[in-house]
């Protein structure tokens, strides 16, 4: 397919690599080990390391299976052109890392994944001032702006609770404003959603979790979608005004982040991603359509108390989702009725697997205010909405029927 012509999601994914030639004719993009590149002579290494001729320098900055991922990457989010992490959490991190300097102020969602709540957290301490507003509302995050807000920082389905932040309206806010918006899409995955259609500037993937979708590797990404103008953004070094300004972003963060901050994606792990994420088109619509069937049975049980899930019509944003997302997700939580034990309940599951992950091919459950939210402490924990019994499901590709009858027989007993 070396034409321009657009093909559908799942057809670009498994011909992304055969863009570029790949050795010997591989369909997969091989694995590069080597950490190190050797050139024709020292005037190429020189140009090379000078930008002036493309080329790999060190294995902690670029690698061949790792760049053949990121283009992926790039194709799924649609956007200009994406870098790789050992992990989500070093992608957040390499974020504020490289942007972010004493005295900024962030709007941050204050529905958020653990460690980025924790991260933000640190960051405060480093004098950076974070606001965490209810960003199910775009008057929250206005509210909070100001003259030094650098970045609003939002997720599209916030884990474990499913509030929706105000996606397009923020995005128009901070067009407007020049703010700089990120969005973690980890829980829609581009599969399902991709944030630059409201106006997101840089786009952050937890490869880990749908992507990778088998829970055998760790990464996270950053894509530019090449929206937001970086001759807006006050902290730019010099040296990475060298390119036309589309650049700036992720030459700064690629160098600021990456490089010196050291969280790259090992390229054993760039191969795990990229032959997981050939499915996820097939792995979502199966674990969408599976999370539909099991949250709308346990709605209808009267030993439930509440479930949370965007695809139910009770679910605060269920219009947002509709509009937006290709589907509702394969995440959702829901709390029993008092009397009712949450260990005892997940006890009793026989597929679902106890175990912290997300977006696996297996469903997975956990107990939230236990495990994963427990550190935060009570206060927090209830101010992001999250019960004492809150169990979080992954909802797997299992066959549906025997997904239903295990939810439902631990229900019975
Ligand atoms: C898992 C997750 C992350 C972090 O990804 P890791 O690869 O585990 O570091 C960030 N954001 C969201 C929404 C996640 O679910």
């Amino acid at each position: 397919m070396n034409d321009t012509k657009k093909y559908g999601f799942t057809t670009t994914i498994l011909h992304s690599d055969r863009q570029k030639s790949i050795e010997h004719g591989s369909l997969h993009k091989p694995i590069h080990t080597s950490v190190t590149f050797g050139y024709r002579d020292a005037r190429e290494l020189a140009a090379v390391f000078q930008g002036k001729q493309s080329g790999y320098r060190y294995g902690r900055q670029g690698n061949p299976t790792v760049s053949a991922l990121e283009e992926k990457i790039t194709r799924m989010e649609d956007g200009l052109s994406s870098i790789c992490f050992a992990t989500g959490m070093a992608a957040i991190g390499a974020l504020f890392q490289a942007l972010l300097r004493q005295g900024d102020h962030v709007v941050s969602s204050a529905f958020l994944f653990g460690n980025t709540n924790s991260l933000w957290q640190t960051v405060s301490g480093q004098g950076i001032d974070v606001s965490f507003v209810d960003a199910t509302d775009v008057q929250h995050v206005e509210t909070a702006l100001t003259a030094k807000t650098r970045i609003v920082f939002v997720e599209t389905i916030a884990n474990p609770r499913t509030q929706i932040a105000d996606l397009r309206r923020i995005g128009e806010l901070c067009r407007e404003r020049g703010i700089l918006y990120i969005v973690d899409n980890t829980m829609t995955s581009p599969y399902l959603f991709q944030p630059k259609t409201v106006f997101a500037g840089l786009v952050m993937n937890a490869l880990t979790k749908s992507i990778a979708g088998h829970g055998n590797a760790l990464g996270g990404s950053l894509t530019d979608t090449g929206l937001y103008d970086w001759t807006m953004f006050p902290n730019i070094f010099d040296t990475y005004k060298r390119n036309v300004p589309t650049q700036w972003g992720l030459a700064q963060i690629r160098a600021k982040g990456l490089r010196d901050f050291g969280g790259s994606l090992a390229p054993e792990a760039a191969h795990h991603i990229a032959v997981g994420a050939e499915t996820i088109a097939l792995r979502m619509e199966r674990e969408c359509a599976n999370a539909v069937a099991v949250a709308r049975m346990l709605e209808a049980d009267s030993r439930v108390a509440a479930v949370h899930y965007p695809g139910l019509s009770s679910h605060p944003q269920h219009r947002i989702a509709t509009e937006l997302f290709r589907s509702y997700g394969s995440l959702f939580s829901f709390e029993l009725k008092d009397g009712i034990d949450c260990f005892d309940y997940m006890n009793r599951l026989k597929l679902a697997v106890p175990a912290s992950n997300l977006g696996d091919t297996r469903t997975l459950v956990i107990p939230v205010a236990h495990t994963i939210f427990y550190e935060m402490g009570p206060e927090r924990r209830a101010s992001m909405g999250i019960a004492e019994s809150l169990i979080r499901v992954s909802v797997g590709i299992e066959d549906p029927i025997d997904l239903l009858e295990d939810f439902r027989q631990a229900l019975d007993a």
